[in-house]
């Protein structure tokens, strides 16, 4: 269990971004974490990641634990190490690497280096259009696979908990719908917990077991995926019907 409570972030001493933020994401779930621009969403899985620290960020009150043990006072080498991994918005790929290669490279920090082989083809199973493309540099990759190559890069490392930031940034509906199931079925077949940061609360809701929504630094609702999509503020401001 990833556990957050009353988290404050706080970038370059003074600008208070997170005011009090508490959330959970149970084991082996997945969790959305919604809201609109500048809500915070991506301050939220830095903060966990502990990659906040590398932008003049700091956790300046509250907690962040991962299994009772607390993670927040450790850098980010550290918490990738105690199994937690962030694939980063507009996906970060090694452009002058092969497909094969930033796969290779997502999984440094593991110890078992003798499973990568077997773990490679994983990737390939969850992603076959990787495999066609396993030999082409990745900066000559579209969008949508770059996407698929950095979530890959994600099972690389084999981590219990995945960060996701808003997958289906930039990409076709056709496409998004595909990754989000490749999401869920990773979920399900590795038993890894997920947390999924969206501005596309409909295809987010559509996988997840429970949501947050925030806004200005602070949950401002949450529930399970029922809940939130029989409310009537989400179904408006959110999920744009009526
Ligand atoms: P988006 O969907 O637009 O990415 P978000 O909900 O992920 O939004 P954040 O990226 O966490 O929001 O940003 C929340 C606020 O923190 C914004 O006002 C942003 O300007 C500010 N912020 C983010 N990163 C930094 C930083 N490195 N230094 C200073 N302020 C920052």
């Amino acid at each position: 269990m990833l556990t957050l409570n009353n988290v404050e972030v706080v970038y370059d001493r003074v600008i208070l971004v997170l005011k009090g933020l508490s959330m959970e994401v149970p084991k082996g779930k997945i969790v959305a974490l919604l809201g609109s621009n500048g809500a915070g969403k991506t301050t939220t899985l830095k903060a966990i990641s502990g990659l906040l620290k590398s932008e003049n960020g700091e956790v300046t009150d509250g907690f962040i634990e991962l299994n009772d043990e607390r993670i927040d006072t450790n850098g980010a080498d550290v918490i990738v190490k105690k199994g937690i991994f962030q694939c980063m918005e507009g996906r970060r790929v090694f452009e002058h690497l092969t497909v094969e290669d930033n796969l290779i490279a997502g999984a440094h920090t593991r110890k078992d280096r003798k499973n990568i082989k077997g773990d490679i083809q994983k990737v390939y199973h969850y992603f076959p259009k990787l495999e066609m493309l396993k030999n082409r540099q990745a900066g000559y990759l579209s969008g949508g696979e770059q996407q698929m190559l950095a979530i890959g890069r994600g099972i690389m490392a084999k981590p219990s908990v995945l960060l996701l930031d808003e997958p289906s940034l930039g990409l076709a509906p056709l496409l998004v719908k595909e990754i989000f199931g490749i999401i869920k079925k990773i979920n399900e077949e590795e038993g890894t917990t997920i947390l999924v940061v969206e501005q596309n609360a409909k295809v987010a809701l559509s996988i997840a077991h429970y949501g947050y929504i925030m806004e200005n630094g602070r949950v401002v609702m949450e529930g399970s995926v029922d809940k939130l999509l029989s409310n009537q503020d989400v179904r408006e401001f959110y999920l744009g019907v009526s």
